[in-house]
């Protein structure tokens, strides 16, 4: 990573699911290498950057963070307008957030670019013990619904850079 570098795209991501399933955290993981164990709902702010090289292109990764407006519905589509990537995040240890990963791809098709691609990721891997979404069920959801997927632990750094990289690669590959 050069700051100096010229910068040859900006990529607008998106991330959405539903509240508490660690979105912030992995925002903040991928642009900050940081976890905040008593983080508190951003305010104010509305994205993050990190700039990263891919295939010889620099490319500015601009991830938009819902900051506490995760009720179904409340995301505008200001929020989507220009998203060329989506980060779709559900707990592994709450069944309903990926219950509710439907309703927010429904958001994506409705707001969203057609082409936009969409990343899903259960977040929380660490916390094995209290799994409550086996892998497969995410793996078929995704499959039937053409989409990327990762489990990934923000408090760890698990697999966040890679599917954050997984997603950007697949973006500079369509654009
Ligand atoms: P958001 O509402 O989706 O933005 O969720 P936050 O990023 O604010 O995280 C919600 C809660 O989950 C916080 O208490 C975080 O510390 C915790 N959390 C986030 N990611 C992880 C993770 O990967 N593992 C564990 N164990 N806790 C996490
Ligand atoms: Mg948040």
């Amino acid at each position: 990573e050069n700051v100096q570098e010229k910068i040859d795209y900006v990529f607008k991501v998106v991330v959405i699911g539903d509240s508490a399933v660690g979105k912030t955290q992995i925002l903040s993981r991928f642009t900050k290498n940081e976890f905040c164990f008593d983080s508190k709902s951003t305010i104010g702010v509305e994205f993050q950057t990190r700039t990263v090289t891919i295939k010889d292109k620099v490319i500015k990764a601009q991830i938009w963070d819902t900051a506490g407006q995760e009720r179904y519905r409340a995301v505008t589509s200001a929020y989507y307008r220009g998203a060329l990537g989506a980060m779709l995040v559900y707990d592994i240890t709450k069944r309903p957030t990926f219950d509710h990963v439907a309703r927010w791809v429904e958001e994506l098709r409705a707001h969203a670019d057609n082409s936009i691609v969409i990343m899903l990721i259960g977040n929380k891997a660490d916390l094995v013990d209290l799994r409550a979404v086996p892998k497969e069920d995410a793996v078929e959801f995704a499959d039937d619904q053409g989409l990327f997927f990762s489990e990934t632990s923000a408090l760890s750094g698990d697999n966040v850079d890679s599917a954050f990289f997984r997603l950007l690669e697949e973006i500079n590959g369509v654009v």
